[in-house]
């Protein structure tokens, strides 16, 4: 479950706002990453949201999968890398 970083309310994997505050909980991580070439960047992203969209579904082994090729097209995405763990235990707890 990710976390505000500025107020520390618990907000869903997919927000990309908090509801509290109003910070941009994804936006840190992926703008602090120089040396990333925007389409590594972006393909990424693309990939996060296609398997949140599973992810909504139930589809846990579908959102793994875009999951784990956003971590392939961005290796030190927390943030995915982060999600990927949350959801395994999610798989794994049934
Ligand atoms: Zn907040």
């Amino acid at each position: 479950m990710a976390e505000c970083p500025k107020c520390q309310t618990p907000c869903e994997p997919d927000d990309r706002f908090c509801s509290q505050c109003g910070e941009h909980l994804a936006a840190p991580e992926f703008s602090e990453k120089e040396g990333r070439t925007q389409k590594a960047l972006s393909l990424s992203d693309v990939h996060y949201n296609l398997g949140m969209v599973y992810f909504k579904k139930g589809e846990y082994h579908k959102a793994l999968e875009y999951w784990e090729k956003g971590m392939r097209q961005d290796p030190g995405n927390e943030f995915l890398q982060r999600c990927i763990a949350d959801l395994k235990e999610k798989m794994k707890s049934g």
